[in-house]
């Protein structure tokens, strides 16, 4: 890598972890600054679908998934070989089904949609269905079985990243970022402040800190219109209800019922508006509770094991930010991955690398780029 930059990136979740990762196989000397741990947050605890097609089907998001999932499936192999650990990489289907005859109209034109991005979903009686998986309760009227959707833990990948790009040069500092140092008036990225009033110098900062990063607009100087929304989900163990073959998701793509391979099944998740609060409640469990009951007959309160919560990194228009911020020389944001960050991390982080190394890509996230709320009311405008 031409002339070695060095990049502290801010926030140890997948998005900081994966762009560590490539940054570090391309030989950059790369530091996280990570205030809590790794992937102790949103990263750690996400279902792990590797999906587009959740709460949302972005067009700018769909034409990136399939670069994302080929990354991921260079990742599946690349990352256990290294760190020995498998992380969970999962490639079940999921069924989609409708309980009545608008629903089913609703997956038929889901169908055509994804026949229309070259995706096929197959259309099933729900005899067949129900010969899939066990769990599906009586009133459904028609399935869809959607075999382009892995899965995997979302806390392994993240760690196991960390791990590989650790093994490779990476260094950790837990602590919180407070602020930019710059080249006096300019804004010329210079190094991160951190909260026990040091600096770390570097050449390139990349902002991965999720949910929180509309703070650091308040260090640049600009609007980053990124706000927190609160998800909870509920881990059911395999012991009473076996394991199911398949997935099954409600058909607002609201609900997933997901078998992990290595143990538990996610069922979530809500999406709450409740500022940076993180603690599960009985609410939310109860509203889950009933929402799985009409899925499955066979899951219920009784086998839940696990309830989390936290933060999605919520944008205006649904898609990540990423990519350099606008009246600043190295500094990047790769934030607001909202409900997608583990299956678009890869993608992301290889563009950051790529574009921090050589300054150009393969892959094209012009439509993420931070320049697009410039102009818009009070966002991503620098400040005098
Ligand atoms: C219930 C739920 C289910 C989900 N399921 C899926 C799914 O199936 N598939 C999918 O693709 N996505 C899913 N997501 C979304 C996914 O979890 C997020 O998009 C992703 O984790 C965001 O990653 P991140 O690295 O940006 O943020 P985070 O994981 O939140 O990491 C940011 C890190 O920055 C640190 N930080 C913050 N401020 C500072 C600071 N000033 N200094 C130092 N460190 C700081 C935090 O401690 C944190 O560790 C789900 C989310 C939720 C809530």
């Amino acid at each position: 890598m031409s002339g070695s930059p060095d990049v502290v990136i801010i926030g140890g979740g997948v998005i900081g972890c994966l762009t560590a990762y490539y940054l570090t196989l391309r030989g950059a000397r790369v530091t996280v600054v990570e205030m809590t741990g790794v992937a102790a947050r949103a990263s750690g605890k996400a279902t792990g679908r590797l999906t587009p097609y959740f709460l949302g089907c972005e067009p700018d998001l769909l034409a990136l998934s399939p670069a994302t999932l080929a990354l991921h499936a260079q990742l599946k192999h690349d990352l256990p070989e290294a760190t020995g650990v498998d992380y969970g990489y999962d490639e079940r289907p999921y069924l989609r089904i409708a309980r009545d005859e608008q629903g089913a109209e609703t997956l038929r034109v889901w169908q055509s949609d994804r026949r229309s991005e070259g995706v096929e979903a197959r259309w099933i009686e729900p005899a067949e269905a129900r010969s899939l998986s066990p769990w599906l309760t009586e009133d459904f009227v028609a399935a869809l079985e959607c075999n382009f959707e892995p899965t995997l833990d979302s806390f392994l990948f993240t760690t196991s990243a960390w791990a590989v790009a650790k093994m490779n040069g990476a260094r950790l500092v837990t602590a919180q970022a407070t602020g930019l140092k710059t080249d006096g008036r300019s804004r010329r990225a210079r190094g991160v402040r951190i909260s026990d009033g040091s600096t770390i110098p570097a050449e390139t900062v990349v902002v991965a800190n999720g949910a929180w990063s509309g703070g650091a607009g308040e260090w640049l100087g600009v609007d980053v219109p990124v706000r927190p929304q609160k998800g909870q989900l509920l881990i059911l163990s395999d012991e009473a209800t076996g394991k199911s073959p398949v997935g099954i998701i409600d058909i607002e793509g609201k609900y997933s019922i997901k078998p992990k391979r290595l143990g538990g099944t996610f069922f979530g998740s809500t999406t709450e508006n409740a500022g940076f609060d993180i603690t599960p409640t009985e609410k939310a469990r109860n509203e889950m509770v009933a929402a799985m009951a009409g899925l499955s007959d066979r899951l219920s309160a009784s086998n839940v094991i696990t309830h989390t919560a936290c933060l999605r990194p919520m944008t205006p228009d649904g898609k990540p930010i990423v990519g350099a911020v606008t009246g600043w020389e190295g500094v990047y944001l790769a934030t607001g991955h909202w409900s997608k960050g583990i299956h678009f991390a890869p993608v992301t982080g290889k563009w950051l690398a790529d574009m921090i190394a050589d300054g150009e890509s393969e892959y094209d996230l012009s439509a993420l780029s931070p320049a697009r709320f410039a102009g818009s009311a009070g966002a991503m405008l620098p400040r005098p």
